[in-house]
């Protein structure tokens, strides 16, 4: 790729920080920690270049979007291994989670105009004299700090939304990814070389909350349930909107009549694929009775095929964040101290590096294993006595993000009922791969939508004009109003509402 100018004069940067690949430990690219002053300093060049970029209008940010687009789908291979080289995927995991974004730049350039434009809406009869009409307008400067799991999709779900909407956007990608993030960046500014509309920086937590506080129209997180409290406390200072995509405890829920062949595979890719590493990844199973061994036993053998490593023939990579592993480890500890069994895998099988897939059953709802994220290759099943029980057992958690409901006559019905954002039926996670559905959670998996019109509209405000098209027959915001006014008023709210 030809390097970019940068596009803002920043303070001479100090401090760095390595990006390693969490396969090899090898240093893959070396960024700046960035400053407060740094921060503030990308935030100011943001606001006028914002000004330049909602300029453009729908139709030109659409066509800057379209050729950004273009530049990725071209050199995929080139960022997949970037993305392999930073989180340790396979390179397949990093081409699928590309296409999928790629599908959400498109959708929004596309449709932003259709859902921000200027629409009508009825004045209704007591203002027929008016004309009614509300628009979206950016919101200026958006900040996104994004994880690492899925560091292409995920901050792609906002800053592809935001831009659309005609803002500018400040990206902060996670620590363990921002080659991922640089590669992004500057795709974008070989298509858009006029103004720093997308701009990047690189840090830790301190950096993202400088962004948090730097004056942003809104803060779009991705990330953990306990940065985005802390997150939410920062931004409420300057009384900055948020919206937090936070972690999950995914269920899959297996009616009598589900296709057991299709819910166990959607079971052992939900849980494994990414080495568990999924905010909609699958970590609970609950299964009828009548087809609760039968699908377990489909579960065990599908999982004996899967294997995490380094080499091509594996199926998922290593752990990416070290710290996760001592988590996956007391997860499983703890199921199988309170009386679960583990079918596949256990605690041998948390390596210091790699986690091999683990089928746990016979846990308690209230452990850990069933409680808590625990964003590692394991899932627990447990067996109910009909789907009213799945449902509830479903539900009680305090996450709340995607959900999967397989089975054949009641699949609208369950998934209805679901307390989560999302959620797919007899088949996995697809809700995420269709760009025009909201995304987001509930309760502790956070709040707000990216994706779909819902996601546009996070990141633009909606502005209401009525405008006076002749003087009204009854004049009523005026002090001239007559008491003859007033009674014929009273009795037209009576015609129109006062029915019994
Ligand atoms: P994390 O919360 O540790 O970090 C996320 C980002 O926040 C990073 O860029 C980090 O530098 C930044 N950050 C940390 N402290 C901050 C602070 N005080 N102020 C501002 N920014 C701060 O999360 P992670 O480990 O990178 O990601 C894994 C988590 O993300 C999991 O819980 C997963 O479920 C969740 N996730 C959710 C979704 C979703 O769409 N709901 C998608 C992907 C991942």
């Amino acid at each position: 790729m030809t390097a970019v100018q940068p596009k803002t004069t920043l303070p001479s940067v100090e401090e760095t920080f390595d990006s390693l690949s969490p396969a090899t430990d090898e240093v893959v690219g070396t960024y700046p920690v960035h400053t407060a002053a740094d921060v503030r300093a990308t935030v100011d060049a943001a606001r006028e270049a914002a000004v330049w970029w909602a300029g453009l209008g729908f139709d030109g940010r659409a066509e800057r979007l379209r050729r950004w687009k273009g530049v990725i789908a071209r050199r995929l291979p080139q960022l997949c291994q970037v993305v392999r080289d930073e989180t340790g995927k396979p390179i397949a995991d990093a081409q699928l989670e590309s296409v999928l974004a790629i599908e959400h730049i498109a959708w929004a350039g596309k449709h932003a105009r259709k859902i921000l434009g200027r629409q009508r809406r009825s004045a209704g009869l007591l203002m027929s004299n008016q004309a009614a009409t509300v628009e979206y307008q950016p919101l200026g400067v958006v900040g996104v700090i994004g994880p690492w799991n899925y560091p292409v999709f995920t901050p792609l779900g906002s800053i592809a939304y935001a831009l659309a909407a005609g803002n500018a956007v400040v990206f902060k990608p996670s620590e363990y990814t921002p080659g991922v993030g640089k590669w992004l960046v500057d795709a974008f500014n070989e298509v858009v070389p006029e103004q720093p509309v997308l701009q990047l920086i690189t840090g830790f937590g301190e950096t993202g909350a400088a962004l948090v506080t730097s004056g942003v129209g809104k803060i779009a997180f991705t990330g953990s349930t306990a940065t985005g409290k802390r997150i939410m406390a920062a931004a409420a200072d300057t009384l900055t909107p948020v919206i937090i995509e936070a972690g999950g405890k995914d269920a899959v829920l297996v009616d009598a009549d589900a296709d057991l062949d299709a819910a166990a595979d959607a079971t052992v890719w939900g849980a494994f694929s990414n080495s568990g590493q999924t905010c909609i990844g699958v970590e609970r199973v609950y299964v009828h009775e009548r087809v609760h061994d039968a699908f377990v036993a489909k579960v065990v053998e599908k999982s004996r095929d899967v294997r995490a490593g380094s080499d091509e023939a594996a199926q998922y990579g290593p752990v990416t964040m070290p710290s996760q592993l001592a988590v996956i480890k007391r997860h499983i500890t703890g199921a199988l101290a309170s009386g679960g069994r583990a079918l596949v895998g256990g605690v041998d099988a948390v390596g210091d590096r790699y986690v091999q897939p683990t089928v746990l059953v016979d846990v308690p709802e209230d452990a850990e294993a069933v409680q808590e994220e625990t964003f590692g290759p394991t899932v627990t099943i447990a067996k109910v006595r009909d789907m009213d029980e799945a449902v509830e057992k479903a539900n009680d958690t305090r996450y709340g993000l995607g959900s999967t409901v397989f089975s054949k006559a009641r699949g609208m019905e369950l998934a209805g009922r679901l307390r989560s954002g999302m959620t797919s039926i007899n088949a996995p996670l697809s809700f995420a791969g269709i760009a025009s559905l909201p995304f987001g959670g509930v309760g502790d998996s956070g709040f707000g939508r990216i994706h779909g019109p819902e996601g546009l509209r996070e990141f633009a405000r909606p502005k209401s004009i009525a405008r006076q098209r002749f003087t009204a027959p009854i004049a009523l915001t005026t002090f001239q109003r007559k008491e003859k006014t007033d009674a014929l008023v009273a009795k037209l709210i009576t015609v129109l509402h006062g029915k019994r």
